[in-house]
């Protein structure tokens, strides 16, 4: 079967990212701010306390789901850059991601050979990075299915990672948007993970591709260079 296939161009550094971040979390805070102090008018009727209650509320999370996006692990700009084990940083990330998924009917599967490799860089970044691609592939899987996590190792100093679903999958046309800032076709959505995560990735020198079927599901994958030695 054919699959759409997207090589992710370089997009924004870390640094770029903060700004426009701080700036989209702002403004929820200021629409939520403006809704309670008119909360204060006289004689506002219940209906229209329950509006502004529900917008308010509806803006605070969307203000979380930025900072989850962004902010969970990754500090904006500054961050140690070390060698760390990639073998690890993967059980780690399976470890806090298989509850998450097992509550949303989903078979999480780790597949990790990436014994004695080590990467340059952020853990909290990497961390950050997988976790925004593999709550995706939760997520493209509303009544369940299986997501895959696995390294099979390194080919000429390249470590390679993939984070597979057998979810909806993408149409090219969205292949083409995904990682664009505030892409998203979700209702609560924030636009940003996917984006988050290339230049997270990029950061570090790697690079993201990723390939989908619509009614098949979506595969990530995430190549970076190994300290060699
Ligand atoms: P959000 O998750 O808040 O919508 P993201 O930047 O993380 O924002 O993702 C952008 C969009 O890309 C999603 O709304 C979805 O349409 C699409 N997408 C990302 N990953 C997947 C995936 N694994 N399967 C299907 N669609 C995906
Ligand atoms: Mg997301």
């Amino acid at each position: 079967s054919s699959y759409d296939i997207n090589r992710v161009e370089h997009l924004s550094t870390v640094s770029q990212l903060a700004a426009s971040i701080s700036h989209e979390v702002r403004n929820p805070l200021s629409v939520t701010r403006g809704f309670l102090q008119l909360m204060t008018t006289p004689g506002l009727t219940t209906d229209k306390q329950k509006d502004y209650i529900k917008i308010s509320l509806e803006e605070l999370d969307r203000a979380a789901g930025i900072i989850t996006d962004y902010l969970s692990f990754a500090k904006p700009v500054i961050d140690e850059t070390v060698p760390f084990f990639l073998y690890d940083e993967l059980e780690y990330i399976a470890k806090m991601m298989i509850p998450y998924a097992t509550i949303r009917d989903i078979r999480f599967q780790l597949l990790n050979e990436a014994q004695g490799i080590q990467i340059f860089g952020s853990t909290k970044k990497f961390r950050q990075a997988l976790i925004n691609l593999i709550k995706n592939g939760i997520e493209a899987m509303p009544s369940g299915g299986e997501l895959r996590l696995a390294c099979t190792g390194s080919a000429n100093g390249i470590a390679h990672i993939e984070i597979a679903d057998t979810g909806t999958g993408m149409d090219a046309e969205m292949l083409k948007r995904v990682g664009k800032p505030f892409f998203t076709t979700k209702e609560k959505g924030t636009g940003l993970g996917m984006m988050v995560a290339y230049s997270l990735i990029q950061g570090m020198n790697g690079e993201i591709e990723v390939s989908s079927k619509v009614g098949e599901g979506t595969c990530f994958s995430i190549y970076l260079p190994i300290i060699e030695g």
